[in-house]
């Protein structure tokens, strides 16, 4: 008999900042999984508006109801940090068609450079699938209500590094 002494999912991301979107996927994989470590890309490239750390807060913040769920950080390559992690599932959020193509060119590529490691994905729920970290912070430098999309503590965040 094979032994499924799986799992430990990864929940990859750069998370600047996190949304209602991703907390949704996360918990989620919290119910079907027995461990989920959420995976914080520090991607300097990319320019975030919230420092590493502070992005590893707000989702500490966030997920502090959820025994299972552990937030740490990576660069490089994602499947160096699941192995590190002792992890062998990605989960992924998909919200439209427009997620599929860049998101089927990374689980290939993993694929090729680690066998073992699967990647799965999960549909946006309906009131997500226009939400992005992006949006979210378009919607508050410009004086939108975020108040649904967001955990109060990411709004505040917000608020700070525009207004204060
Ligand atoms: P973004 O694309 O918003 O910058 P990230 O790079 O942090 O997000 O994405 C991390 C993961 O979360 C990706 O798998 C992405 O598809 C997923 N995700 C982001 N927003 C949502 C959402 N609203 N619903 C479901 N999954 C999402």
């Amino acid at each position: 008999m094979k032994d499924y002494s799986v799992t430990t999912a990864v929940c990859p991301g750069s998370f600047d900042p996190v949304t209602r979107g991703h907390l949704d996927i996360i918990e989620r994989a919290a119910e079907v999984f027995p461990r989920v470590v959420v995976g914080v890309l520090e991607n300097p490239s990319k320019k975030p508006l919230f420092s590493l750390e502070e992005r590893v807060e707000l989702i500490r913040a966030a997920v502090k109801h959820l025994p299972n769920v552990e937030v740490d950080y990576f660069s490089g390559l994602l499947i160096d940090f699941v192995r590190k992690v002792e992890g062998n599932l990605i989960i992924k959020g998909l919200r439209a068609i427009s997620d599929f193509e860049i998101e089927f060119q990374m689980a290939m590529n993993n694929k090729r450079m680690a066998p073992e490691i699967e990647t799965m994905f999960m549909m946006t729920k309906n009131e997500y699938s226009f939400l992005s970290s992006s949006m979210v912070k378009e919607i508050v430098r410009f004086g939108g209500d975020v108040k649904d999309l967001v955990t109060p503590e990411v709004e505040q965040a917000l608020r700070r590094k525009y207004f204060a």
